[in-house]
């Protein structure tokens, strides 16, 4: 609905009219909204406009400066943001808006059907993005379910962030996921019918997992046609290709084919970061799953004692490799294969993974940048989003304390704007959308 148009035409009505009518906005003009006294991080350099505003035209950003130097027009909603430190949108690479894992509550979701399985992805898609994450890329999915939820975000018929998605995990038989082909016919065939779906990425699992109970996570079970070829198809159709990875060894072999990213790097050696920086290859790290904050998670869930263990263990291995990566310069794009909401060492899963960056080397900057820009550059979305500048979306979230100094500030999130649409202001709730 137009608001303030419908307001300035009852206050006409009324004969309280402010504006000239010359200055309203004609019926079908897109609502304009000013964010008004914030300070506006500039997520390239750090640096940031102190009492800014930013102007959102429909869903895009049309001009971003200080108040002194942007007249804001009268037929504008302003929302006061004084305080608060305005940052793009976060983002978050690895997410799974189905997830089950092993344990009692993995259990009960086992006989899921697909309808009660999507409500469930939508709900959660709706906690993601009040968690401040605008952008997400789902990394495998059941049945084109993820397709569906992303079709009805964009109709407006759920809410939750912009969806990037690798559809279903395509595995060699007996591997890491659920949708098994062998030999490169069947995975060209696997490849072509997730990129007919929807998929924007295709995601393979090139070597086990922590959770699997077969499967070596340092094997590397796929011949060289099957991995070559699968690469190829998706980068023939213009997709990029990311692997669930535990193993050097399977590392080099699909470097050797031009793979974009790997999940997780829980163990890769000196070489595979090498090649990885030489190639501009990304990592998503994920390393909250395997740290001491995501423990009272597996507790929660019902995890069996073999499952921690193994988590323990993968953690200290999986550390070292993000310190190593992050000192060698690897691209790194934040995920965190948890839910991004999930409560993680007091914060979400999403901040404290942010934090871990700083902890294993980032600076608080190069941290921030990880949870926004960084993702928008890997999914080749950062012309439209991951800025607030003229021009991009409006997925600008706002923080009590200024974040390029102390990563944290993210705890204090309170503000979730999308698409020029504000779906969380505790400060102001009055201003959200309804
Ligand atoms: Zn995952």
């Amino acid at each position: 609905m137009n608001r303030p148009h419908v307001l300035a035409a009852f206050a006409a009505s009324l004969g309280l009219a402010a504006t000239p009518v010359a200055a309203q906005p004609r019926a079908d003009a897109p609502v304009m909204t000013a964010l008004v006294g914030g300070s506006v991080v500039d997520i390239d350099s750090g640096a940031s406009i102190r009492d800014a505003v930013v102007l959102i035209e429909g869903e895009k950003i049309v001009r971003v400066g200080p108040s002194a130097s942007i007249a804001v027009p009268p037929s504008a909603k302003v929302v006061r943001m004084d305080a608060k430190w305005l940052v793009p949108g976060l983002m978050n690479m690895h997410v799974h808006f189905g997830l089950k894992l092993p344990g009692a509550e993995g259990a009960e979701l086992m006989n899921e059907k697909d309808g009660e399985q999507i409500l469930r992805m939508a709900a959660n898609a709706h906690r993601t993005l009040l968690a401040g994450v605008t952008t997400v890329r789902l990394t495998a999915e059941d049945r084109g379910l993820d397709f569906m939820l992303k079709r009805a975000i964009g109709k407006g018929q759920a809410i939750g962030p912009r969806i990037e998605s690798a559809g279903e995990l395509i595995v060699p038989t007996g591997g890491h996921g659920s949708l098994e082909a062998d030999g490169p016919a069947e995975l060209s065939k696997a490849a072509r019918l997730q990129i007919k779906a929807g998929a924007s990425w295709i995601k393979i699992a090139i070597s086990g997992g922590i959770s699997d109970t077969h499967g070596d996570i340092s094997a590397a079970p796929m011949t060289d046609s099957e991995l070559s070829t699968i690469i190829e198809v998706a980068h023939r159709n213009g997709v990029k290709v990311t692997a669930h990875n535990g193993s050097s060894e399977a590392a080099m072999q699909a470097l050797k084919f031009g793979v974009n990213c790997f999940e997780h790097g829980y163990h890769l050696n000196d070489q595979v970061l090498t090649e990885m920086k030489k190639q501009g290859t990304w990592l998503v790290p994920t390393i909250v799953v395997s740290q001491p904050g995501a423990y009272e998670f597996y507790r929660k869930i019902g995890s069996p004692e073999w499952y921690l263990e193994r988590v323990a263990s993968t953690g200290k291995d999986h550390w070292a490799v993000l310190q190593k990566a992050i000192r060698m310069g690897v691209n790194v794009a934040l995920g965190t294969d948890q839910f991004p909401f999930e409560p993680n060492g007091g914060t979400t899963a999403t901040v404290a993974e942010a934090e871990l960056y700083h902890k294993a080397g980032m600076t608080h900057l190069q941290a921030l940048q990880a949870a926004t820009i960084r993702p928008a550059a890997m999914l080749g979305v950062d012309k439209v989003v991951g800025r607030i500048t003229a021009g991009q979306y409006a997925d600008i979230v706002a923080v009590a304390a200024d974040p390029t100094k102390d990563i944290s500030a993210l705890r204090t999130l309170d503000f979730v704007m999308k698409g020029g649409v504000i779906y969380r202001n505790d400060t102001a709730p009055e201003t959200i959308a309804h």
